[in-house]
């Protein structure tokens, strides 16, 4: 079977070149026609030979993606479902957000997912492979083709616990950093978890300058465990040792997401809890208005409550923000729209 050539990272494809007999010299521009022109064939590649080519064309596939389906919001939130053109014929969803500082992708690093989180549309797919790092950095460029726009910002948040798919992750990042792949700064990476403890800490010691997002939602292991099934596992206590020691070695702030459910993790009692466990931390909270899910049994909090909760965390030293609702008309919460699919 062809390998995807987008999982490759430039140091990575330089050995693969010598494998073929070719000069290393050969991925730099490979890789140009790969990020930069984005090009949907081998043949395209104009300044390779013709031999290369060939060689590429039977050794390694583009991994390209068709749209099976795109929705736009009101707001200009686009949702993709892509077909990811495999033999088991996996759909996956990715999202484009568009603010003032520019583009944002919002990318799945898994097809399923197996955290079993109780307020999300992923909950309830089958979980059925990890996505390869090609299969990563195509919802990108896919995006980028597709709408002629240049994403400044990646947020790992859409299907799947990028925590899970670890090494896949980290090599997809590398290229989406490398200034000739995608060329966005590690600054602008975010990765999201629902809090896989031996890997925030592997995090820290890498040093790796994104920006860690931790799913918190409760501040007690009683509700954050009815949430969230991973908190049997790693429970508060050890989610926050393992986010102290990412702090105290990264000295980079976390941000801790907490989707606010109503009469479920949003009252003051709640708030002020949570005040206590991030007391002295290095932390942001971002507080997201739950979004509704069909069969989900959380529903979201009334705007009063949410903007209380908010200026209780910022009255007492805790950094909070609601985070803006985007794409609510298109199912934008992970998994929504390709939960729907299953069901056409
Ligand atoms: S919220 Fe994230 S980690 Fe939890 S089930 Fe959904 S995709 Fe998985």
């Amino acid at each position: 079977m062809r390998k995807n050539i987008k999982n490759y990272d430039l140091n990575d494809l330089k050995e693969e070149l010598i494998l073929l007999n070719e000069k290393p010299f050969r991925a730099e521009q490979i890789f140009k026609w790969l990020y930069s022109e984005k090009v949907n064939s081998f043949n395209e590649m104009t300044n390779l030979s013709l031999e290369l080519r060939k060689k590429l064309e039977e050794n390694y596939s583009l991994g390209l993606f068709k749209i099976e389906k795109k929705l736009e919001s009101v707001d200009g939130t686009k949702k993709y479902l892509f077909d990811l053109q495999d033999e088991e014929k996996n759909l996956i969803e990715s999202v484009l957000m568009s603010y003032h500082h520019g583009y944002t992708a919002c990318v799945s690093s898994q097809i399923g997912c197996k955290m079993g989180c109780k307020f999300c549309a992923s909950t309830g797919i089958p979980f059925s492979r990890n996505l390869e790092s090609g299969e990563i950095i195509e919802q990108i460029l896919e995006i980028e083709k597709e709408e002629n726009i240049k994403i400044s910002n990646i947020v790992f948040m859409g299907i799947g616990e990028p925590l899970d798919n670890y090494e896949n992750v980290m090599n997809a990042i590398k290229i989406i950093n490398n200034p000739k792949g995608l060329n966005i700064g590690a600054r602008h990476i975010s990765i999201s978890t629902s809090g896989l403890v031996p890997k925030i800490y592997d995090l820290a010691d890498r040093q790796i300058q994104c920006t860690l997002s931790v799913s918190l939602h409760s501040s007690n292991n009683k509700t954050r465990s009815e949430m969230m099934p991973v908190n049997n596992s790693y429970p508060i206590e050890e989610l926050m040792k393992a986010c102290k020691y990412y702090i105290e070695k990264t000295n980079k702030r976390i941000s801790f997401e907490y989707a606010l459910a109503k009469d479920n993790n949003d009252n003051l009692e709640d708030a002020k809890e949570l005040v206590k466990l991030l007391h002295g931390m290095l932390a942001h909270v971002n507080l997201i208005p739950i979004n509704k899910i069909e069969d989900g049994k959380y529903t979201k909090s009334t705007n009063e409550n949410i903007i209380k909760f908010r200026d209780y965390l910022n009255d007492h030293g805790i950094v909070a923000t609601i985070r803006r609702e985007l794409g609510s008309d298109i199912s934008a919460a992970c998994g929504q729209l390709r939960k729907q699919n299953l069901k056409e």
